[in-house]
């Protein structure tokens, strides 16, 4: 099969490798479609611990071929959707059913073997069967939906809620719809790219702010007088991290989502946080919520078409992973099966 390897740290290359073999409790994946995340760019550039090589991708689908011995309520020629995240069960954190926080978390694509391939194998519990009218290109945006869905547990956005979306990525673009979807009242957001910000207009963004022309402090407290209920960072940027606790309501909620480089510090007045009574709270990966991703996939509660911006056979691999760096992007797919 073909497969992308990352060699080393800012290293790629397709490369002709065996099909994976099946242990007894694995399937096999005939992969359709793998997105492109942030976590891999930071692992092409050596800023994830990574088992150098490693076959990357985390976000796809596919088409069971083979299963282990073993595997039961997974079978050949299902249409899946894979939870790359794995836990041991086991450690203090899982035994409290808080699962991402497994001391030894690992993942598909990153620790093992993912779907930049026309093949994977991996543990058959990791595997979604997803239904006839969800397509295996919006599977492949399965794993950020869930996410996205996990950090509006984290958020808990009420019916009538202000939200307020700092940047609208692939990840922006989908937390304004659940937030829709979860009922909030009026939804604004802010991003500088015009195209984005027509996009979260389409998924029901009513208040659309761009902070390279205008100010956001003074335009959202101009919609809001006392603030957002519910404030999300989905830009990682240091500048909206930091902003984020400013746009909040008092006794409001701020959502860390986006990833900020882990060297980049913030400055905050804590009298803030004790005055304000503040809530800030973070979110990490998907804690038993890939299954209603699947769910709000089927029953079109959210779009994820709209958000995947490219597709790139995996020849492709540089040109995709460029795009995918560039402002242009939204969600950049590598398609593993040509014709
Ligand atoms: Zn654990």
């Amino acid at each position: 099969m073909k497969a992308v390897i990352f060699s080393e740290p800012n290293k790629f290359s397709v490369e002709e490798r065996s099909i994976p073999s099946v242990g007894e409790l694995d399937a096999l994946i005939r992969v359709h479609a793998c997105g492109i995340c942030g976590t891999d760019i930071h692992i092409l550039h050596g800023e994830h611990i990574v088992r150098f090589p490693v076959i990357p991708g985390h976000e796809f689908s596919g088409e069971v071929v083979e299963v282990g011995s073993c595997v039961t309520g997974v079978k050949v020629g299902d249409r899946v959707t894979v939870d790359p995240n794995i836990v041991d069960r086991t450690c203090f954190f899982c035994r409290r059913g808080e699962i991402n926080l497994c001391e030894n978390l690992t993942a598909v694509g990153v620790n093992y073997n993912g779907g930049f391939a026309e093949y994977a194998s991996v543990p058959a519990e990791q595997v979604y069967l997803i239904p006839e009218n969800v397509s295996l290109d919006e599977a492949a945006l399965a794993e950020p939906l869930s996410c996205c869905i996990h950090g509006m547990d984290r958020a808990g956005v009420r019916t009538g809620d202000t939200v307020l979306v700092l940047g609208a990525g692939g990840i922006g673009l989908i937390l304004i719809q659940l937030a829709r979807a979860a009922g909030a009242g009026r939804i604004l957001v802010s991003e500088p790219d015009p195209g984005k910000r027509k996009l979260a207009a389409l998924f029901g963004a009513g208040e659309l702010i761009d902070p390279s022309s205008e100010d956001v402090l003074q335009r959202v407290f101009n919609i809001t007088r006392v603030g957002a209920d519910v404030v999300i960072e989905s830009a990682g940027r240091k500048e909206t991290a930091e902003m984020a606790p400013k746009l909040a309501r008092r006794g409001g909620t701020v959502l860390q989502f986006g990833v900020v480089s882990p060297d980049k510090m913030v400055s905050l007045a804590p009298y803030d946080i004790f005055y304000r009574e503040l809530k800030i709270t973070g979110s990490f990966v998907n804690p038993f919520t890939h299954a209603r991703a699947v769910e709000m996939l089927s029953t079109k509660q959210v779009d994820v078409l709209p958000v995947i911006s490219h597709r790139f056979a995996m020849e492709n691999i540089s040109e995709a992973l460029r795009v995918a760096q560039s402002r242009d992007a939204i969600k950049v797919l590598v398609m593993s099966q040509t014709g």
